[in-house]
């Protein structure tokens, strides 16, 4: 990996920004809140001070995705006290359990969480469970850039949601289009897609649309149990405003409030075992995926 001396480093013709995801576990309010954050750093010397001043925080080596025993607010406030140039980005923002606005233990606004800090967070990340449009609609959200990146667990996951951003490729470049909203767009699943989109329990069967949870109430039918209320049930609580979207000839979906486009995807994976009518995984799949892989050279 060299240093490109702008905050990025290349590794085969690709650049990389440090970066990581944090489980952020504190008290506030009363609650315990358990919040996913990333952290992007301008470079290895301001990553190590971060490191340093965590590791009281909560064991980091413990897990890719280290837990700290702080609040997104004290997290953020003790970033800003190494590097103001260091981003806070909430994590996929409405899944249930870690999201920031989540029905488990989240926030119900920015303002609610980071209080008087919360003019430094300058992005929020849509999840795989949420699109651009649904965050249109919380007046909350109008300032900060609605960014998407991928799913890490496994590598055919890397870069199947994206953000393409305008400036220049530089880490003072990414903070300052993060900070202005400088993105061309976005790519997206379906929200529908995404594991926490619906309200329900996947033990007991029970998948319910925000409109089910409304005529049916929040206990499943199967176990009694409060349900899991999903990502669409949640930013119907929190919305405000709705706001009226279209197609551009290219499949970005657009609307006239001006922020950036998005366009809808599915894999070629998930098309090809939808077309099998097998899992995604299965061997079936697999191999047909990379028969036309290897025909067309790419996805
Ligand atoms: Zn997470
Ligand atoms: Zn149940």
């Amino acid at each position: 990996m060299t240093d490109k001396g702008n905050g990025l480093y290349e590794f085969d013709g690709v650049s990389f920004v440090l970066g990581t995801e944090v489980n952020c576990n504190g008290q506030q309010g009363g609650r315990s809140r358990r919040v996913h954050v990333l952290i992007l750093a301008p470079g290895l010397e301001i990553a190590s001070l971060i490191t340093d001043s965590l590791s009281t925080k909560g064991k980091l080596a413990s897990d890719g995705r280290p837990t700290v025993h702080l609040t997104p607010r004290q997290l953020l406030e003790t970033l800003l006290h190494i590097d103001d140039q260091i981003i806070l980005i909430p994590a996929h923002v409405w899944t249930p359990w870690f999201g920031i606005f989540g029905s488990k233990s989240g926030f119900d606004s920015l303002e609610e969480c980071f209080g008087d800090l919360k003019q430094h967070v300058l992005a929020i990340e849509s999840g795989l469970s949420s699109d651009p449009a649904m965050n249109w609609q919380i007046p909350d959200l109008d300032n900060v850039s609605i960014v998407s990146f991928s799913d890490a667990h496994s590598a055919p996951k890397l870069g199947r949601e994206l953000t393409k951003f305008e400036g220049e490729l530089s880490y003072q470049g990414l903070f300052d289009d993060i900070k202005n909203q400088n993105i061309h767009s976005t790519m997206e699943f379906f929200p529908d897609e995404g594991k926490y989109h619906s309200t329900g329990h996947r033990k007991c069967g029970v998948c319910w649309s925000a409109e089910d949870v409304c005529q049916n109430g929040e206990l499943c039918p199967v176990c009694g149990r409060k349900l899991t209320l999903g990502v669409s049930h949640r930013v119907e609580q929190l919305a405000k405003r709705h706001v009226e979207t279209w197609k551009d000839e290219f499949g970005f979906t657009l609307a006239a409030n001006g922020r950036p486009a998005f366009k809808s995807v599915v894999g070629l994976q998930q098309i090809v075992a939808e077309g099998l009518r097998r899992g995604v995984n299965t061997k079936g799949v697999t191999d047909l995926y990379f028969t036309l892989v290897n025909e067309f050279e790419s996805e």
